[in-house]
C-alpha cells in the first residue's frame, strides 16, 4: 500500500498533493487555484447524473449515459486543420454493439487506456452521420482490477468543474478527494449566529458535501453556504468602508434651479431621461454632509460626461472646486474639450484647466497655481493630479472616469485633496447588472444609465468564418478608401501582455507586408512607451488601420473609425467585446464589428451570436452573468467573484439578507474586534481593492 503523506497546511501549494506535478499546478493556477485551500473552496459548478450502465443498443441521442465495454481500438491523432490533439477510441459491449469515443486535447488518455481494457465511460450521447453513436470527452474509468467490475468513479452523479486544456473534472475530483481530509481545518468566517439564523452549514461540511454530495439537496445547501459567506465577506468590507466615509463630513452643495437651467441651455442637446435621473440622484446626495459616493454605471456612449459636468456646475455655484481624473492622457484631453464645451458658455467665470505629465514644467506650474489660488473651478487630468504638489483651496467634488482603472489608494489620494471629504462620483463604462453592481461595489450608491442619446446608427455586428477573412479585409479597404479608419484587435494570449505584444507586432508586420501594403498602419500594445502618441496619430487620421491588443479598450472617441475587426474573438469576455465595439459607431456613419474565431467551441459561438443580436450592454451583461452562473463563461474573468456567488445573485433577496447581516454585525461590533477572522478578511479585501 502506498503511504500517503499529506501536507499539513491548507496554505501549502497544490503541488504538494499526490499526482499533481508542476504542469497540472500551472493549469490549476489558470483557474485561480494555487493552494490546497483554493482547491477545496472551488466547488463544482454543477452535477451531471449519468445513471446506471446502459447497453449501447439502447442509448438515446442527446441524453447522458454510462456505458461499460471493451476497448477495441484507441489512437492518438493530431488534427491538422484545427491544431488540436485528438484521441479516438471504439468500445464494444456485451451485446456486440459499438460506440465511438473522442477526447480533445487530452493526449494522456491514450496512455492510460489500452486495447482490450474493460472500461466504463460516461458522457452525452451524440449521433453523427460519419461516426454513428459517439461520446465526446467522456469520463472514463478502467475496470480491470476493480473488484466487482462495476464502475466506482464514473457514472451516477459526477461533478462538473471549471476546466482548462489538459484537465478533466474527474482528475480534479481525484485531487479534491485527496485534499478533503484537510477540510476540517478550514476557518469559518461566518459568525455562528449568522449561520444559525440562516440555517447555513459550517465551512468544513459545506466543502465536503459540495464536492461529494449524496443528493441534489446537499449540493444546493453547500453552494448556498459558500455563496453566502463570499458575499458576506464583501458586504462586511463595504459596510466598514461606508462607516469610515460617513465619519468625515463633506461640504453640502445647495441645489439651485437656475444652475441646472443654465447648464441645460448651454448644451447643444436635450439630456436623456437616464441622464436627468442620474443628475438628480447626484444633486440629492451632494446636498448632504455625508459625502456623496456614487457610481455612474452607464453603457459606452450613454453620455456620462454631461452628468459629471452638471455636478461640476452645481459645485461651482456653491463656490467649490472640482477635479476630474481619467486613466489616460488622451481621455483627459478629450474631457477637457467636452467640459469646456458643456460649461464655459453658460458659466463665464468657470475656468477649466488640464494637468497631465507631458505638459511643460511652466505650464504645470501655472495650472497648479490656478488650482491652489481657487481661480480655476475644474482641473481635468491624469494620475498627475494626485501628486503631492497639487493642492486646492476648496475642493468639493472629485470625479473619476473609468474608475476600475484606478485603485482605492489612488482614489483616496484624490479625495485627500479635499476640504473635509469631497463628494465623489465614479464612472464606469462597463455595464453590469444591478444586483452584481450592488454586490461588487456595495460601498457606493448606484445610478444606472441604460439609455443612449438619440440618433445613433447601431453597429452592425457579424461573426465571420476565418475562411472568409478576406471579406473582412475588403470591408476595411473599402472604408479606408472612403476616408474612414479601422481597428484590428489581436487575440488575448494567456493574459500576458508580453506575449500579446509579440503577437500584435507579428500581425502588424504581416498585415503591412501581405494584406494592406498600400495603407498606413499603426501598432499599439501595452509594452509600447509612446502609446499616447500612437493614439494621437490615430485620432488625427494619420494612421488608417490600428493594430492593437486589448489596450484600446478604454473610452477614446474616434468618430471617424467605422470598422472594429476582432481576431480570436472567442477568447474575450462578452463585456470586453462590447467595449471594443463601443470604440466604433461614434459618428453618424454606419459602423461594423467583425468577430473572427479560429476554433470556437459551441458555447463560444453562442456567446458571440449574442453579441450580434444584442446592442444593449446591460442586456449582454445579464446574459453573461447568467451563463457564468451556469458555469459556461469562457474568456477571462471580469470580476473578482466566484461563479457560485455569481449564480446566487440570480436570487436578489439573498444579497439584501447578506447586507443586513453584515450591517448588523458591524453595528454590534464596530471594527469587527470580536470577529478576528472577519476582521482579517475584510482588511485583506480593502487592501486588495487598493492595489491596481
Ligand atoms: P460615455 O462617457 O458615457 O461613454 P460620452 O459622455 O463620451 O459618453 O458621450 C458620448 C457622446 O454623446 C458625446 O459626443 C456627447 O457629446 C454625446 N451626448 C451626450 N449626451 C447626449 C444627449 N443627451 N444627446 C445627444 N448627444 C449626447
Ligand atoms: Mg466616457
Amino acid at each position: 500500500m502506498a503511504i500517503l503523506v499529506l501536507p499539513r497546511t491548507l496554505d501549502a501549494a497544490v503541488e504538494k498533493l499526490p499526482d499533481i506535478g508542476p504542469t497540472n499546478a500551472k493549469r490549476l493556477e489558470k483557474l485561480g487555484i494555487s493552494t490546497i485551500r483554493d482547491l477545496l473552496l472551488a466547488l463544482p459548478f454543477g452535477w451531471q447524473s449519468y445513471g446506471e450502465p446502459t447497453p449501447i443498443a439502447s442509448l438515446e441521442e442527446g441524453s447522458p449515459a454510462t456505458v461499460v465495454g471493451i476497448v477495441k481500438t484507441i489512437n492518438p491523432k493530431q488534427s491538422l486543420r484545427r491544431r488540436i490533439k485528438l484521441t479516438e477510441a471504439t468500445i464494444v459491449d456485451d451485446s456486440g454493439s459499438s460506440l465511438r469515443l473522442v477526447w480533445f486535447n487530452m493526449p494522456f488518455v491514450a496512455k492510460q487506456l489500452h486495447k482490450g481494457d474493460r472500461i466504463a465511460v460516461a458522457g452525452a450521447v451524440k449521433l453523427s452521420r460519419y461516426s454513428g453513436l459517439n461520446m465526446q470527452n467522456p469520463h472514463y474509468e478502467r475496470l480491470d482490477g476493480v473488484e466487482d467490475m462495476q464502475p466506482a468513479r464514473v457514472g451516477g452523479m459526477m461533478p462538473k468543474y471549471h476546466l482548462v486544456d489538459g484537465l478533466s473534472s474527474r482528475r480534479i475530483a481525484r485531487w479534491v478527494e485527496s485534499a478533503l481530509p484537510l477540510a476540517g481545518q478550514l476557518e469559518d468566517l461566518l459568525p455562528v449566529e449568522v449561520r444559525e439564523r440562516h440555517h447555513l452549514l459550517d465551512v468544513g461540511d459545506a466543502v465536503r458535501r459540495g464536492h461529494k454530495p449524496d443528493n441534489d439537496e446537499e449540493y444546493r445547501e453547500a453552494r448556498r453556504r459558500m455563496a453566502f459567506a463570499e458575499l458576506f465577506e464583501l458586504q462586511a468590507a463595504f459596510a466598514l468602508m461606508r462607516a469610515n466615509i460617513a465619519l468625515e463630513p463633506a461640504t453640502p452643495i445647495r441645489y439651485r434651479q437656475e444652475v441646472i437651467e443654465g447648464f441645460k441651455a448651454g448644451l447643444g442637446f436635450e439630456l436623456t431621461t437616464a441622464q436627468r435621473k442620474a443628475v438628480w440622484d447626484a444633486y440629492r446626495d451632494m446636498e448632504g454632509t455625508v459625502p456623496m459616493n456614487r457610481l455612474l454605471n452607464g453603457d459606452v456612449g450613454s453620455g456620462k460626461t454631461a452628468v459629471a459636468a452638471a455636478c461640476v456646475a452645481m459645485a461651482h455655484a456653491s463656490g467649490l472646486q472640482s477635479v476630474v481624473m481619467a486613466p489616460t492622457e488622451i481621455l483627459a484631453r478629450q474631457h477637457l474639450r467636452r467640459f469646456r464645451a458643456y460649461l464655459e458658455d453658460s458659466f463665464p467665470g468657470l475656468t477649466v484647466e488640464l494637468l497631465v505629465s507631458s505638459q511643460s514644467a511652466p505650464e504645470r506650474r501655472r495650472v497648479r497655481a490656478s488650482a491652489a489660488s481657487g481661480h480655476c473651478a475644474l482641473v481635468v487630468g491624469t494620475h498627475a493630479l494626485i501628486e503631492d504638489e497639487v493642492g486646492f483651496v476648496n475642493l468639493g467634488l472629485a470625479v473619476v472616469d473609468e474608475q476600475h482603472r484606478f485603485g482605492t489608494r489612488q482614489r483616496e489620494l484624490l479625495r485627500a485633496k479635499g476640504l473635509g471629504r469631497p463628494h465623489f462620483l465614479a464612472m464606469t463604462a462597463t455595464p453590469i447588472p444591478r444586483t452584481l453592481a450592488l454586490a461588487l461595489y456595495g460601498e457606493m450608491t448606484l445610478s444606472t444609465m441604460d439609455q443612449m442619446p438619440p440618433g445613433r446608427t447601431p453597429v452592425e455586428t457579424e461573426v465571420i468564418d476565418p475562411d472568409n477573412r478576406a471579406r473582412a479585409y475588403d470591408l476595411v479597404r473599402k472604408e479606408v478608401a472612403a476616408g474612414r479608419q479601422a481597428f484590428v484587435i489581436c487575440p488575448l494570449i494567456d493574459e500576458s501582455e508580453t506575449l500579446a505584444a509579440r503577437s500584435a507586432t507579428a500581425e502588424f508586420e504581416r498585415l503591412q507586408k501581405d494584406v494592406f501594403t498600400d495603407l498606413k498602419l499603426g501598432l499599439i500594445h501595452g509594452r509600447l512607451k509612446d502609446k499616447e502618441q500612437v493614439m494621437q496619430s490615430f485620432v488625427a487620421g494619420e494612421i488608417q488601420v490600428l493594430v492593437a491588443t486589448a489596450v484600446v479598450e478604454v473610452g477614446v472617441d474616434v468618430p471617424n473609425a467605422t470598422v472594429m475587426m476582432i481576431e480570436g474573438a472567442d477568447r474575450f469576455g462578452l463585456a470586453q467585446l462590447h467595449q471594443f465595439r463601443g470604440r466604433v459607431g461614434r459618428g453618424a456613419a454606419q459602423a461594423w464589428c467583425l468577430l473572427l474565431a479560429d476554433d470556437p467551441s459551441e458555447a463560444a459561438l453562442n456567446r458571440l451570436s449574442l453579441l450580434t443580436r444584442l446592442g444593449d450592454g446591460f442586456k449582454l451583461a445579464e446574459e453573461d452573468m447568467r451563463m457564468r452562473g451556469m458555469g459556461e463563461l469562457m474568456g477571462p474573468r471580469q470580476h473578482g467573484m466566484s461563479d457560485v456567488a455569481m449564480a446566487s445573485l440570480q436570487q436578489p433577496e439573498l444579497l439584501s439578507e447578506v447586507r443586513q447581516e453584515a450591517e448588523r454585525i458591524l453595528e454590534s461590533d464596530p471594527g469587527f474586534e470580536n470577529h478576528p477572522l472577519l476582521k482579517a478578511a475584510t482588511a485583506r479585501r480593502l487592501e486588495l481593492t487598493s492595489i491596481s
